[in-house]
């Protein structure tokens, strides 16, 4: 057995093109080019992706302040659980929320609620949103100990505005 050289495809020895991309063992100066055009678009597709996620808008406001919502795509969700443990360190923190220390609990809880905000945002990114309004958290305390966050939103497509 070989892997091809471009798809990673398992192929029997006697194979000299590749079932799965095409690949011809005859004419390795294709494959090169055919890399290097993979290679490039998965850069460009990165790219896209990278500007995406740092262009991309959440708000808990219904409106987006100099852009025109183009598209609503409906509601996105993401949820992160805080782990067991977290309502006894609340105890032994409970002064603290009143106090000007930030405690180990409130810590965890901010890293709970980014990391539901993340999900939610990835989620929308994936349906080809531009951003999510009307950004909404809520805990939810489960039997178990533990806490639920969850992030809800509504996925939208906008336009910057002219101004
Ligand atoms: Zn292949």
């Amino acid at each position: 057995m070989k892997n091809c050289p471009l798809c990673g495809e398992m192929l029997g020895d006697a194979v000299n093109k590749c079932f799965n991309c095409g690949y011809d063992y005859s004419n390795p100066n294709a494959f090169k080019e055919k890399l290097k055009e993979k290679q490039e678009t998965h850069e460009k597709l990165k790219k896209q992706e990278d500007d995406r996620i740092k262009n991309f808008i959440t708000v808990s406001a219904h409106i987006l302040d100099g852009y025109k919502i183009t598209k609503y795509m409906g509601i996105v969700h993401g949820e992160a659980a805080l782990g067991t443990g977290a309502f006894s360190e609340m105890n032994a923190s409970i002064s603290d929320f009143f106090g000007s220390n930030s405690t180990g609990f409130q810590s965890k809880l901010a890293s709970a609620q980014n990391m539901a905000i993340s999900v939610m945002k990835e989620n929308a990114i994936r349906n080809g949103a531009d951003g999510i309004i009307a950004v909404d958290i809520d805990l939810n305390v489960l039997s178990n100990n533990m806490i639920l966050v969850s992030a809800n939103g509504t996925a939208v497509k906008f336009e910057k505005l002219n101004t």
